[in-house]
């Protein structure tokens, strides 16, 4: 260890209190590991404030120290974004201590939470306040509300709430100086110059340390309905997207796309999977509706909308949940896709969006671009249809050597990401840049985006010391710490 590392840590354990510093490589070791292995990290310390003024006091020490300072919330992100590349200069600042709701304002419906809090504890917390947190996704149990926020998650309800960004009125962050901006301010219209938070939402860690949020509130619904349906193809899919929405408005919450090879993947791989339909389709749809209102006629409108695409021949067969239990049995397939893909071998992946409406054609072209490349390559399609987002997964060949499918990683990519663009997407759509999309998002996107990207990094964080080297690298001329 470095002397000013050294010296570092005495100071943060004299100042922070008890239990704020981890510097055993044991002990350090969760916070260095992604859970699905891709990085390891190494770094001088784990730092864990309890709270603002505890992260307000680490910056400014790593600052006097010269070192650079790795946001950590709940370690789901999976693209690197919070792992530290250096044991000597950089460390790593966990926000798992920042974990009180600060306020909830039922009438404003709004909720004022820390970092740290998990994203599942924030949900039950608007619960028991008789309103609801729709931010929603299957890392919710770990992931917390600073990760969310710095990534701006998405997750299943992104059709009718929006995603983490259009759920923030307010932020409190910790700047690379050490100096807090209270912008915890919890309005619906406030025009008073630049909307500094968005700059925050989606950065990554790399302006800055959020350590309080504002969040939207809404009504928590009385009724729903879970739909899963078999179809012969994404066109029909998209065109039940458009009846669904025609029939039931903004009471549809959710609208999942998964392909046959997925839910064989899920059946053959996860407890408790089962088939809900008795044949076997091409595609399914997972729906969702709710309603706040008891007596909004919500299945009714839901079944007579199934009913006029079985005869339209856009669906070939569907089940209705007809108890929790069963809407549960759903969701359980859905979310049981990531995991199922492992054990099928080698499998790269792609988090990428495209408009709605080019779903379908995305879908054909980039499936026979990839058998065309290499015969026997097996797509894993599921998502969020109804945000034009998709896991445009490629699984291994049978039989072929996992590290020579590897070895295509980069040409697959390109194949699929170029479809992307040229379809007006991203190739991002859900879990960031990190250091795993940095270099490839540098070359795709235009020069004058990259420039205004510097631009701001080097305006609040000028040395550099916020998560450097994630989603953004910056020229030779930028100071390193
Ligand atoms: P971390 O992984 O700890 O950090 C993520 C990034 O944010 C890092 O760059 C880190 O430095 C930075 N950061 C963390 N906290 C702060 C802070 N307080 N201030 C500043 N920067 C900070 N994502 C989706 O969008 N939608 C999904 O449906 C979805 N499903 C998932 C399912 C599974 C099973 C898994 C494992 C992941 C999934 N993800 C999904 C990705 C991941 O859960 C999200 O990106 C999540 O928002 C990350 O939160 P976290 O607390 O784990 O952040």
């Amino acid at each position: 260890m470095s002397r000013a590392t050294d010296g570092l840590l005495a100071r943060a354990a004299e100042r922070l209190g008890t239990g704020a510093v981890i510097a055993e490589p044991g002990d350090m070791e969760p916070y260095l590991t992604e859970r699905r292995g891709t990085y390891h990290g190494k770094a001088a310390a784990i730092l864990r404030p309890a709270d603002t003024q505890g992260v307000a006091e680490a910056v400014r020490l790593c600052t006097e120290a010269g070192i650079a300072i790795v946001p950590m919330g709940g370690n789901t992100g999976l693209v690197g974004g919070a792992v530290a590349e250096d044991a000597e200069r950089q460390i790593v600042l966990s926000t798992e201590r920042l974990t009180a709701v600060r306020e909830i304002d039922a009438a404003n419906n709004t909720m004022t939470v820390e970092a740290g809090v998990i994203l599942a504890d924030a949900q039950a917390a608007a619960r028991e306040a008789g309103r609801l947190f729709p931010l929603s996704l299957a890392a919710e149990g770990s992931c917390r509300i600073g990760g969310n926020l710095s990534t701006n998650a998405g997750g299943v309800h992104v059709l009718r709430y929006g995603n983490a960004r259009e759920l923030v009125l307010g932020l409190e962050v910790v700047l690379p100086d050490g100096r807090v901006w209270d912008g915890l301010k919890g309005l619906r219209k406030n025009n008073t110059g630049y909307d500094l938070k968005q700059l925050f939402l989606g950065a990554e860690g790399t302006l800055g340390i959020i350590t309080a949020a504002v969040l939207k509130l809404s009504a928590l619904p009385e009724r729903s309905v879970t739909v899963f349906a078999g179809l012969p193809s994404p066109t029909d899919a998209l065109s039940l997207l458009t009846r669904t929405r025609a029939a039931l408005g903004e009471r549809v919450s959710a609208f999942e796309i998964v392909s046959r090879r997925s839910l064989e993947f899920a059946l053959r791989h996860v407890e408790r999977v089962r088939d809900p339909l008795s044949d076997s389709h091409p595609w399914y749809v997972l729906i969702e509706a709710a309603s706040s209102r008891a007596d909004a006629g919500l299945e009714e409108a839901a079944e007579a909308a199934l009913a006029e695409a079985l005869e339209a021949e856009e669906v070939a067969d569907a089940a209705v949940a007809q108890s929790e239990g069963q809407a549960a049995d759903f969701w359980h397939l859905r979310e049981a896709i990531s995991d199922a893909q492992k054990p099928e071998g080698a499998s790269l992946k792609h988090d990428i969006s495209v408009p709605v409406s080019a779903l379908p054609a995305f879908i054909d072209r980039t499936v026979a671009a990839c058998q065309a490349r290499l015969p026997g390559i097996r797509p894993v399609i599921f998502g969020h249809l109804g945000d034009g987002n998709l896991h445009f997964n490629l699984s291994q060949p049978k039989g072929m050597a996992p590290d020579d499918f590897f070895a295509l990683r980069e040409a697959f990519s390109a194949l699929v990401h170029d479809n992307v663009e040229a379809m007006g997407g991203s190739i991002s759509a859900e879990h960031g840049i990190g250091i795993m999309k940095r270099d490839e998002m540098a070359a795709r996107k235009q020069a004058v985006e990259m420039d205004l990207m510097r631009a701001v990094k080097r305006a609040i964080d000028p040395d550099n010391r916020m998560n450097p080297g994630k989603v953004i690298a910056l020229d030779r001329g930028a100071k390193e710490p």
